[in-house]
């Protein structure tokens, strides 16, 4: 029997021929991710067990981008924790303030996460470098804390469903909108411990940062992790990024999936998740005139070039609405000054939104931007639970950069045709 992506790269990292499915395996890691949220934990960890080495400088990465810059005394504090072990453990790959990114778009920017690569992060999502056709996957802070003492983790081998998605796309529909769309057909436990494999005619044509996205928000279908087939639109991704050797893995055509879901895209319009859960999806036409008081643009779900082009060009001449707090969240430093040199930025103001430095900060209620009891946003996040952005009172509707720019305009959930 054949073997899918993930089972050939966790046993390539284990230096076993073959793996299978639900068989536990030790691997070695690529990398070890942790933030200034998991990170702490980690470290106290790491600390306690008396060891005074980390086991490869190189492949720890450390980002400060939830609650940065420090919002209160006690992020400050969390802060200083990494800043110093960073200091004291010489890490390279630290980024702090004026360098920092919102880790899961930093990372691929930097070229730190290859095909091939087996990674770990103290962060669910974590899956979204699966886009570069690496295995990556969100574990607790004493996992992190044992990979940065070892260099390993253990894994129970996942199964895979196999994704191939053909059609035409209509116009407007994005990477997001495949991606809430597939989770609204399975639901948020349909694909519990498994691998999502993207492929197909559709996935061929679509973007990194569409395949990001995408890869992304796997962990809200309970996946392990989200892979896509390395290609040409790979390649080109990483021409000016890539400064070490990486390898592209396929699947065997005789490879053993759990599942084979094909979707149609042609039949797919823009769509939102509506509270509170990502697979609570509607077409944004079925929920059209719910007024929202807040629009938030970015993050690690969107918060790329291509995102922030697709907003841009809906805002430009256009005022959002009174009532309507638009804020948008560059990816990274990166992102945000190519935005700035392709005008984006003078749009974005010019229409009457706010521009945040990188971070979470709303996202996951930390700051810049938390609800109230009652208040409603639209967001290109990926999480829509109760009080995932403020209160538990407030609501969040998941969406692309295209529907939650046309909302902000609006002042109400629209279909960017409206605009
Ligand atoms: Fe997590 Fe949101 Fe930050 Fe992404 S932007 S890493 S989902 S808190």
């Amino acid at each position: 029997m054949g073997m899918t992506i993930a089972q050939k790269i966790l046993a390539a990292h284990c230096e076993q021929d073959t793996v299978e499915p639900d068989e536990i395996v030790m691997a070695k890691l690529d990398l070890a991710l942790g933030n200034d949220v998991t990170a702490p934990l980690a470290i106290e960890t790491f600390r306690g067990s008396g060891v005074k080495k980390v086991f490869d400088r190189e492949k720890i990465v450390l980002v400060l981008d939830h609650f940065t810059p420090n919002k209160d005394i006690r992020s400050a504090q969390q802060c200083l924790v990494v800043r110093n072990f960073a200091k004291e453990y010489d890490i390279p790959h630290f980024y702090d303030v004026g360098d920092v990114g919102i880790e899961h778009v930093l990372l691929p920017e930097q070229g730190l996460v290859l095909p091939g690569d087996l990674v770990i992060g103290a962060d669910s999502h974590t899956c979204t470098y699966g886009a570069l056709g690496a295995f990556a996957t969100g574990v607790g802070s004493t996992d992190l804390a044992a990979a940065m003492i070892s260099g390993e983790a253990w894994f129970r081998v996942p199964h895979s469903i196999l994704f191939r998605y053909k059609g035409e796309l209509n116009s407007w529909v994005s990477g997001k909108d495949l991606i809430l769309f597939t989770i609204g057909k399975i639901g948020v436990s349909g694909a519990r411990y498994c691998a999502m494999e993207f492929t197909g005619p559709v996935i061929k044509s679509l973007s990194m940062d569409g395949r990001f996205t995408m890869a992304n928000m796997a962990i809200e279908a309970g996946a392990k992790t989200g892979i896509f087939p390395p290609d040409q639109v790979t390649e080109e991704y990483l021409e000016s990024r890539a400064g070490r050797d990486y390898t592209f893995y396929f699947s065997d055509p005789d490879a053993e999936y759990l599942d084979i879901i094909d979707i149609d895209v042609s039949g797919i319009e823009p769509v939102v998740a509506c509270p509170n859960l990502p697979s609570n999806v509607k077409p944004v036409r079925e929920v059209r005139g719910v007024t929202i008081d807040q629009s938030v643009i970015g993050f690690c779900t969107n918060g790329r070039l291509e995102d922030l082009r697709i907003a841009a060009g809906i805002l430009k001449g256009n005022k959002v609405a009174r009532h309507v707090r638009t804020i948008i969240f560059p990816g990274s430093q990166g992102v945000y000054l190519q935005a700035i040199r392709e005008g984006l930025i003078e749009i974005f103001i010019e229409a009457g939104a706010a521009v945040s430095t990188p971070t979470c900060g709303p996202c996951l209620g930390g700051h810049h931007g938390v609800l109230a009891a009652g208040e409603r946003a639209v967001a290109t996040t990926n999480r829509n639970f109760v009080g995932r952005m403020g209160h538990p009172k407030s609501e969040v509707y998941l969406a692309s950069p295209a529907v939650a720019a046309a909302s902000a305009v609006a002042g109400e959930l629209t279909h960017p045709d409206d605009i």
